[in-house]
């Protein structure tokens, strides 16, 4: 029956919410170690999942399993009536401030209508919080995002996830008998970023689809040159789903291409001081020893990014989007402190990728 009830419970008058976002609320109970939860994630729950067919996800149409079986980021998102999530982040909103509300998309007929609706409900009890609006690009046109502009979102997330058009294709689009296509991903995500402004759009981009890290390298200069910014997700294959055998890139390629966003983001590091490989991965950085040393021992090239709260500080950490509690992190939902950066260290092998013999960073 609880299944059956589950079915019953659909957006837009039930949400899915983050274990660690119930935890804060008080909706459950339980401490959230290492980091404090500072976003609270929304998901819309449909008894179908979700409609698209990413061969990674674990709400994909095709995967076995019903949509509640599955857990779409590796820890549980339960259910509740999206009055009451709203009511308790207006609370905590008083008593101690909410940094960021994020409301997630799923593709389903409903969805368009269902977002706004449940945006507006959070705005109507915390006023003044930050809310992102995590969107399926394929169901939206400028008229919708007008829409949830209007409701209160004022960030646009756009889970473009692959790196390369042949890369979504493969693991969204036609290739998978998915609905989504790159052309229109980036129509709507232009049209966010021309509405909502600098840095108010995201990518979010997953390392190990099948992309090589060119690819990636590429992306990061368009979104830097567009203003938009991008988080990265590292692959973790979910069982029960098209990719649930392959296998996750090596640490040392993640912390690569972390250390190399970074520079790219921060410190402008220009497409010409990287060299590539016949398969298109990095063959050497060309930068100096001291600025990558520097960049590593700060270690935010390594933590999660997400969406900000009002002072501009990381606000959603995506506990868990890359690794399973218990694994070794892929992104750190905390600054890292020396013992993990020797630990990071030691996975990158930067000295095999510098220009110089020997690195500053080894
Ligand atoms: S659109 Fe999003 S939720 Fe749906 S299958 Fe693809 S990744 Fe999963
Ligand atoms: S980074 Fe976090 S808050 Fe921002 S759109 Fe993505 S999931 Fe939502």
């Amino acid at each position: 029956m609880e299944n059956l009830s589950e079915e019953n419970q659909i957006s837009p008058d039930y949400v899915r919410i983050s274990m660690a976002a119930a935890i804060e609320l008080g909706l459950k109970p339980g401490q959230i170690s290492g980091c404090r939860c500072n976003c609270i994630n929304l998901l819309q729950n449909y008894p179908q999942g979700c409609y698209a067919n990413c061969t990674y996800c674990g709400l994909a149409r095709e995967r076995p399993g019903a949509a509640e079986d599955n857990s779409f980021i590796r820890v549980a998102w339960p259910l509740f009536p999206t009055d009451l999530v709203a009511e308790k982040i207006g609370e905590l909103e008083k008593s101690k401030g909410v940094g960021r509300v994020c409301v997630a998309q799923v593709q389903d007929h409903r969805a368009n209508r269902d977002l706004i609706d449940m945006t507006s409900r959070v705005r109507s009890k915390a006023p003044e919080v930050p809310i992102s609006a995590l969107v399926t690009a394929t169901l939206l046109n400028e008229d919708w995002l007008k829409q949830i502009q209007d409701a209160g979102a004022d960030i646009i997330g756009v889970g473009l996830d692959a790196a390369s058009e042949e890369v979504f294709y493969e693991t969204r689009g036609k290739g998978t008998k998915g609905p989504h296509d790159w052309k229109k991903h980036w129509k709507i995500v232009l049209k966010a970023r021309e509405m909502f402004g600098p840095m108010k759009v995201n990518c979010h981009l997953i390392v190990g689809l099948g992309e090589t890290d060119e690819d990636l390298v590429e992306m990061f200069h368009l979104l830097k040159s567009e203003q938009i910014a991008a988080y990265l997700f590292s692959f973790n294959p979910e069982p029960g789903t098209v990719m649930e055998n392959a296998p996750r890139v090596p640490i040392a390629r993640t912390r690569r291409i972390q250390l190399v966003k970074n520079l790219i983001e921060s410190h402008d590091l220009k497409e010409e001081a990287i060299e590539f490989d016949d398969n298109g991965a990095i063959r050497s950085i060309d930068a100096p020893l001291e600025l990558l040393d520097r960049v590593t021992n700060q270690g935010v090239a390594f933590m999660t990014d997400g969406c900000p709260d009002r002072q501009g500080e990381m606000a959603c950490n995506r506990p868990y989007g890359s690794y399973r509690p218990g694994e070794e992190f892929r992104d750190y939902p905390f600054l890292p402190q020396a013992s993990d950066l020797e630990v990071i260290r030691g996975e990158m092998k930067l000295d095999e990728v510098t220009k110089t013999e020997a690195s500053a960073v080894a």
